[in-house]
């Protein structure tokens, strides 16, 4: 176990969604800027045997999960003899099948249909970063010195929802305790949080209220977050409460200096923020 790091880059307006068209240019950028390594490129063997190899990404659509629900009646929530006898509620068994398909690029049949369905993600893993040739995304660059055979790795994607998504910011809490998070409350009173069963149990927050009809707007709520240099907490309207992301997940590679709250390079923000007509803010999460 350790400290794994994912780093998030927002819309600033929390409520945008990008249309398709404007998440195939934002991928046509990564390409064209070397973020993510052209399909059928000689650098895409560093993932073989993974099925990303083929063209660098794999995805899954939500929905695809529904349909393994509705076939799995064995999924039907249920315990053992020793949960039943400490009183344990009955859960649903988890599901060991893995859905991800190979990404097209250009987008075409269910990798498109993934960009407008209502829930879906896209992930190009990068594996070694200095060995595919891929331009690293971050600020700082880990010291060549400090790599071993397996450089330093991580995943980019994309995250796309119509309801949002949410992510608790204070994995560790402090001294002072832990920080506030958001309000998913309408100002009707209404709950608008629910959940939904996909692989496993994910909760969503309405983006509308089913009582009254109000919009729901994150950027309108303050949430803390917890810096990872200070441990101090700061307010970010809408904290980490998304309806698309795009997401470096770095697991246990940190871009130095390790312990300070990692930036995206100016490069990697423009070349996302251009490409998608939107202002985008960033924030790390430890885990
Ligand atoms: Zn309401």
């Amino acid at each position: 176990m350790g400290v794994c790091l994912t780093h998030y880059i927002i819309p600033r307006d929390n409520t945008m969604r990008p249309e398709p068209d404007r998440i195939v240019a934002l991928i046509e950028a990564w390409l064209e800027a070397g973020f993510i390594a052209r399909p059928g490129s000689a650098a895409l063997q560093c993932l073989s045997p993974h099925l990303s190899a083929e063209t660098g990404a794999t995805f899954v659509i939500d929905d695809w999960w529904l349909q393994v629900l509705e076939q799995d009646k064995s999924r039907e929530p249920r315990r053992t003899w020793s949960q039943w006898l400490a009183g344990a509620p009955k859960q649903a068994p988890y599901i060991l099948v893995d859905l991800r398909r190979a990404f097209s690029m250009p987008p075409v049949g269910d990798s498109l249909v993934a960009l407008a369905s209502p829930s879906a993600s896209i992930a190009w893993p990068i594996n070694n970063y200095p060995s595919m040739g891929t331009v690293y995304p971050f600020e700082t660059l880990p010291d060549p010195a400090d790599n071993d055979d397996y450089g330093p790795s991580y995943c980019l994607k994309i995250d796309l929802t119509d309801d949002f998504k949410n992510e608790f910011t204070d994995n560790y809490g402090g001294a002072d305790g832990f920080c506030k998070q958001l309000d998913t409350h309408c100002n009707c009173g209404f709950d608008l949080i629910y959940t939904r069963t996909l692989q496993f149990e994910e909760k969503r927050i309405h983006r509308s209220c089913p009582e009254c009809g109000l919009p729901f707007r994150p950027q309108d709520r303050p949430v803390e977050i917890r810096d990872g240099e200070t441990g101090e907490k700061h307010v970010v309207p809408g904290g980490v409460c998304y309806r698309f992301a795009i997401i470096v997940d770095c697991g246990k590679d940190f871009p130095p200096p390790e312990g300070r709250n990692p930036r995206a390079s100016t490069r990697f923000l423009e070349t996302c923020s251009k490409a998608l007509d939107l202002e985008l803010y960033e924030i790390s999460l430890y885990s």
